[in-house]
């Protein structure tokens, strides 16, 4: 089979297709022919050398996988060879007190698909059936490789960390990238009034037909003076950063009285230093969140059955040309997710 291997990181990457070995499927194991691969900030991230740690380069990247099952290992019992499928973004032990909890993509002796073990930038993969969701009718497979990142890490931070109720105000950052525009929707489904800040006039289309008249455009004046403008000088009730160090401040400001933030991505690796007091006299909490359960998987295959979420996928590369995958999304040209058709 073809698999994408990263040889050599850095600005202009050196990136080679393969021809390896297909894996065999051991029992209680599956091969899925895989039909896309959405490619996250961590990838890219890997690719261009700003994240190293834990990293093994021999490994294929690639943790937003979907595809259809190709041949079944002994001992599989809910999934047959054409089911289309979606996976987890993690293996995991499925008895571990995290996996029992509902968090096995933080479970105890879990491996990272495309980072601690083989993930979705090639033609198979082999994965434990218990890492697999079936596809409902209604969600291509073509689209299913977003619906775990960045589409479940979404929905986890708005519903579960955030606690978002019907009726309050939401600020998303970085809304025209993989995980904000999945968040806009999300928080609309959940019966937010939802705001869209970005710093790209050419995401304000697609945005402003999820956000209708709430879209934030970033740069010369602060978005926070908009964010307060559009809710009265009250601040948004929680702020959704998918940006990070770089709009800290503008997220800071935005936020309401006892507002939360949900921290979600940090695409520059900077520093904030603020003071204390922002935080207590706003009565705010800020956390962090990352990963997907089957849980959050489940809820969005859904979500997308319902209408109620549309997985966007701007552009569809082949797997011989993710170089350009690479630079669309460096260069922040794409809107939503890019894929890797392999
Ligand atoms: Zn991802
Ligand atoms: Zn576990």
């Amino acid at each position: 089979m073809k698999a994408l291997y990263v040889i050599t990181p850095g600005d202009d990457p050196e990136l080679e297709v393969r021809e390896i070995e297909t894996p065999t499927p051991g029992p209680g194991e599956v091969l899925v022919k895989i039909a896309s691969a959405g490619v996250c900030s961590h990838d890219v991230a890997i690719m261009r050398g700003l994240l190293r740690r834990g990293v093994n380069l021999d490994v294929i990247l690639g943790h937003e996988i979907s595809g259809v099952v190709e041949t079944i290992g002994p001992d599989v019992e809910g999934l047959t060879v054409g089911d289309a499928v979606v996976s987890t973004l993690t293996v995991f032990c499925g008895e571990c007190d995290r996996c029992l909890a509902g968090h096995e993509y933080r479970c105890r002796t879990g491996q990272g698909l495309g980072h601690a073990v083989n993930g979705g930038f090639a033609e198979y993969i082999v994965l434990p059936e218990r890492c697999l969701i079936p596809l409902p009718n209604g969600v291509s497979v073509e689209q299913a490789s977003i619906v775990a990142c960045p589409m479940g890490v979404a929905l986890q931070a708005l519903k579960d960390v955030a606690r978002v109720r019907e009726g309050e105000t939401v600020l998303v950052t970085g809304a025209g990238g993989g995980l904000g525009i999945h968040a806009v929707q999300i928080a609309s489904a959940l019966g937010a009034h939802v705001m869209a800040a970005t710093y790209s006039e050419d995401k304000l289309p697609l945005l402003d037909r999820f956000a209708p008249g709430q879209v934030i455009l970033g740069g010369e004046l602060d978005f926070s003076e908009l964010a307060l403008a559009f809710t009265e000088d009250q601040g948004a009730n929680v702020v959704i950063d998918t940006v990070g160090s770089a709009v800290f401040f503008s997220a800071l400001n935005s936020l309401a009285q006892f507002g939360r933030m949900v921290l979600l991505g940090e695409v520059e690796g900077g520093r904030v230093s603020f003071n204390l007091s922002e935080v207590i006299f706003r009565d705010a909490s800020i956390r962090g969140s990352s990963g997907a359960s089957k849980t959050h998987i489940t809820q969005v295959l859904d979500l997308i059955g319902d209408g109620k979420l549309e997985p966007v996928i701007s552009h569809r590369v082949p797997l011989a040309d993710a170089k350009d995958a690479y630079h669309l999304i460096r260069d922040r040209e794409s809107v939503g997710r890019v894929a890797l058709i392999p």
